[in-house]
């Protein structure tokens, strides 16, 4: 297939190998706004519109000036980096500035959120999800003395049992107040032991970790680890009443006892199981797709019923990326948790931060757990630039998005009304979007037939080479491509943007698939 990859290349030159099959594999040099740069074999730069923008990370594009200077300054003036233990007041700032956009809008009365920082996106998930079980611990061992305690003050007062609880328990007709003691426990102590249970989205992404991947929908990444960590029950986008059913069977109860004239009678105390709902506003992975307003409300209602916290991903939909900062802001979805990562970082550094509700915050969690390099003060300081940026002039960032964005989805949208044997649907808000090609496997063309599973890729690989525009598919939807420049994306981008995607569009109308292939 004409790749060419170094021998002794041990950087993932599987991978490599695979890119340059559809010739993906270029080295680029430099990044500037939108633009990145790669050299011919004349040495020349060439430039590339980037649409991938850093996979989100990028909402003010490559090297922004701004940042980029802050970041020389602070390290001119030798900032400490690295001074883990000590006071961190740039990390408050950050979750200052977090809180007050927050509340900007959720309303006035959103309550405080506490922030725990970390490196990636996939550690944020991570550190809200074992937040959420020391939370989900404590809860249940507090359900479980308070049970226990009712069972003993039974068993002290000598209380009688009525027939009702014998049979309750399936007990044999006269057990006396032990027994029934003994089957509580045994019954409590079995719920108490249950692994906890995580409910997310069919086509949710949340991170390759071992404990994020085990939410990731998509079974190429989450099946091979599932024995290392906890499973989630993946719930079909829409479909509230199926969110009800694996909620109402997964549910349990603890039990206790009332005395009541002398006679026990059972009490019965709902069991915090549920450790999370984890999703996303906007799934980007799974394929661009918007979850609905309604659908918000019902998840919101459903878990507030059993005490399940909602862990709002906002890895890739955030930071003003929708038009606003959160995007779940725009469906009226409130998280107990927020993840944040990617463009957090300005684009040079790495930096994540999960927020916490505060009626929901565990202190304890700031004891036993940590990472050497989170809540740096590099990367805090970057971070405080950017929400600097994001939110000067009113919040222009957050216009920019919204009407770039739409910029972009009316040229996608033109080719969808030119092309509906060839587009199969425009998707997302602001500056995420996802424009996605009909199935290919049924093609007349042999070419696109036998790469249907790598579809995306093809099209990303013809785009780049003959028109400069850099482009993939979602991880786990590979006809659809994802669109997700920075803010300053230029209408002159956009038109070389529509005419490699006309071009695209003509190939497939005449499923002429060799023309996508490497020549
Ligand atoms: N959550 C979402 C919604 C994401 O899109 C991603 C990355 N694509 C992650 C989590 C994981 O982030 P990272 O790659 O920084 O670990």
């Amino acid at each position: 297939n004409g790749a060419s990859v170094e021998t002794n290349d041990l950087a993932e030159p599987y991978l490599l190998g695979w890119l340059a099959s559809v010739g993906l594999d270029v080295e680029y040099v430099r990044g500037e706004g939108n633009t990145l740069y790669y050299r011919d074999s004349e040495g020349r730069e060439i430039p590339v519109v980037d649409y991938a923008g850093g996979y989100g990370s990028l909402m003010l594009g490559h090297n922004h000036p701004e940042i980029n200077a802050h970041a020389k300054s602070l390290l001119d003036g030798g900032i400490p980096v690295h001074a883990q233990f000590s006071r961190h007041p740039y990390a408050n700032e950050v979750a200052q500035a977090l809180n007050a956009i927050l509340r900007r809008e959720l309303g006035d009365d959103a309550e405080e959120y506490s922030a725990i920082f970390a490196n990636t996106g996939a550690e944020a998930v991570e550190a809200a999800v074992k937040h959420a079980e020391l939370d989900r611990r404590m809860r249940m061992d507090e359900a479980y003395a308070a049970a226990s305690a009712q069972v003993s003050a039974a068993q002290a007062a000598g209380a009688g049992v009525g027939a009702a609880v014998v049979e309750a328990l399936g007990l044999p007709a006269g057990a006396g107040i032990e027994v029934v003691a003994d089957e509580i426990t045994r019954r409590n102590d079995a719920v108490r032991q249950r692994t906890p249970l995580f409910l997310s989205l069919e086509g949710g992404f949340h991170g390759k970790l071992v404990g994020s991947v085990q939410l990731t929908h998509n079974e190429g990444y989450r099946a091979p680890f599932a024995a290392l960590a906890a499973q989630a029950r993946f719930v079909p986008r829409d479909r509230p009443e199926v969110l009800k059913e694996v909620v109402e069977a997964e549910r349990a109860e603890l039990l206790g006892l009332a005395v009541e004239d002398g006679t026990a009678v059972l009490v019965r105390h709902a069991a915090p199981v549920f450790c999370a709902f984890v999703l996303e506003p906007i799934q980007g992975e799974g394929g661009i797709r918007v979850i609905g307003r309604e659908f918000a409300e019902e998840i919101q209602r459903v878990c507030a019923a059993v005490d399940c916290p909602v862990i709002v991903d906002e890895v890739q939909s955030g930071m003003g990326r929708s038009g606003s900062f959160f995007a779940s802001s725009r469906v009226g979805l409130r998280g107990d948790y927020y993840a944040l990562a990617k463009s957090l970082g300005g684009g040079i550094a790495k930096a994540s931060v999960m927020l916490v509700r505060r009626s929901r915050y565990r202190r304890e969690f700031e004891l036993v757990h940590s990472s050497t390099f989170a809540k740096d003060a590099f990367s805090c300081h970057i971070a405080l630039k950017v929400l600097e940026l994001m939110e000067a002039d009113g919040g222009r960032v957050y216009r920019l998005a919204a009407e770039r964005g739409q910029a972009l989805k009316d040229v996608f949208e033109t080719l969808r009304t030119d092309f509906p044997d060839v587009v199969e649907d425009v998707r997302g808000e602001g500056l995420m979007l996802g424009l996605e090609f009909r199935d290919q496997t049924q093609s007349a063309s042999q070419a696109l037939r036998e790469n249907a599973g790598t579809f995306g890729y093809l099209v990303a690989g013809y785009l780049l080479r003959e028109h400069r525009v850099r482009t993939f598919p979602t991880a786990s939807a590979v006809h659809t491509l994802r669109f997700e420049p920075s803010v300053y994306l230029t209408d002159e981008e956009i038109a070389q943007l529509e005419t490699g995607l006309r071009d695209v569009c003509a190939i497939l109308r005449a499923q002429d698939g060799e023309r996508l292939l490497l020549p």
